[in-house]
């Protein structure tokens, strides 16, 4: 059994409080992705996991293992960093099968793990050169390979994918997941991406400054954000939010009126996915959204506006009649009722939709 329990992670550099009593379990086999912006604690805590860093306060345990004061060889733990170190005296051949020679593996398990993981990340032809001869996307792919090769219980990866191009990234992505899955392995994996995170993972931790704001599956953290923060991180474009007054029950936006859930406080926030939205020519049943500007995304259009003197944007269907889309005119888009997400005036979700 490779779970792996975080229990009140604290850490302190100095005067930087970097995590702040951080819980989280991840099961055996589970693909869990940390994800947030960029100084949120992230990497910080991979480390501490890894035995990398030293926490200030709490546990962490692998399996049945208090691990937390282990060094990180003892962890039973591979990793790839995002600075993915490779040894630049061997070759990527040696490189991949570095832990297998380390645990002792017989010749054969050697050759076989170090093709197939090689033919994983198409490094199949780089297997004689050394990583002097290899490009940055190509170093990484090597690290993530000498991290597979080993089948390790337990895998921590820091943005491991960030150094190839768009193309590749989704290909190795979609191989990584597959691969991961079939092996059980128990991953955490460290992203800024919300697109991968979403692409790849089980589950979502998403941490803001140091802490963890929501733990679910994708799709619990795109369609029912736990606040404000988490509604315009997850998702492109971020989540929609339009400041309201809630009078007798009701929120009145131009001619469409709605109804506020029970017990909301007299301002709210509204949160509505732009892809929720859909042009109507019943002023009554619509937004009024004046357009500033329309951009072709392929099979949508972005609308980019205003409701109420508030931005907002919209996605509709390619096909849109383009005298619709000039910029100034008003158009009417009716939310979907069933998606809209209130939040009190501090961002913070009322309730939990069904
Ligand atoms: P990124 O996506 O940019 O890598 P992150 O979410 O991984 O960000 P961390 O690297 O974990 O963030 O950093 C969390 C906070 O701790 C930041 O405010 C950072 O400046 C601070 N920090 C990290 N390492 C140190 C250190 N060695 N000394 C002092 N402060 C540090």
């Amino acid at each position: 059994m490779a779970t792996i329990e975080i229990d009140g992670i604290t850490k302190r550099f100095g005067e930087v409080q970097a995590l702040a009593e951080v819980r989280l379990t991840v099961a055996d086999g589970e693909f869990l992705a940390l994800l947030g912006p960029s100084g949120c604690g992230k990497t910080t805590l991979l480390r501490i996991i890894a035995g990398l860093e030293t926490q200030s306060a709490g546990r962490v345990r692998i399996g049945e293992r208090d691990v937390s004061d282990l060094p990180p060889r003892k962890r039973g733990l591979a990793m790839v960093f995002q600075n993915y170190a490779v040894f630049p005296h061997l070759t990527v051949f040696e490189n991949v099968a570095f832990g297998l020679r380390m645990a002792g593996a017989s010749k054969e398990r050697v050759t076989a793990q170090v093709e197939q993981a090689a033919a994983l990340l198409h490094i199949e032809a780089l297997l004689k050169r050394y990583p002097a001869q290899l490009s940055g996307g190509q170093r990484q792919r090597v690290a993530v390979a000498r991290a597979l090769a080993v089948e390790p219980a337990v895998l921590l990866m820091d943005e491991p994918l960030s150094n190839l191009d768009a193309l590749l990234r989704l290909e190795m992505r979609a191989e990584l997941k597959a691969v991961l899955e079939a092996a059980g392995t128990t991953t955490i994996y460290v992203t800024h991406d919300q697109t991968e995170a979403m692409g790849l993972a089980d589950r979502i931790a998403v941490m803001q400054a140091g802490q963890v704001v929501q733990v679910g599956s994708p799709s619990d953290i795109y369609d029912r954000p736990k606040t404000r923060f988490v509604g315009g991180f997850v998702g492109s474009p971020p989540m929609n939010f339009l400041r309201l007054l809630v009078e007798d029950g009701t929120v009145t936006i131009g001619g469409l009126r709605l109804d506020a859930p029970a017990g909301a406080p007299s301002e709210v926030l509204l949160g509505l996915r732009a892809e929720d939205l859909t042009m109507t020519q019943d002023a009554a049943q619509g937004l009024p959204f004046e357009l500033r500007v329309a951009e072709l995304l392929g099979p949508h259009v972005l609308l980019t506006g205003t409701v109420a003197g508030q931005s907002m944007r919209a996605m509709v269907p390619a096909g849109t009649t383009s005298a619709l889309l000039k910029p100034g005119t008003v158009l009417h888009l009716r939310p979907d009722r069933e998606r809209m997400s209130w939040m009190n005036d501090e961002g913070i979700a009322l309730e939990a939709r069904p």
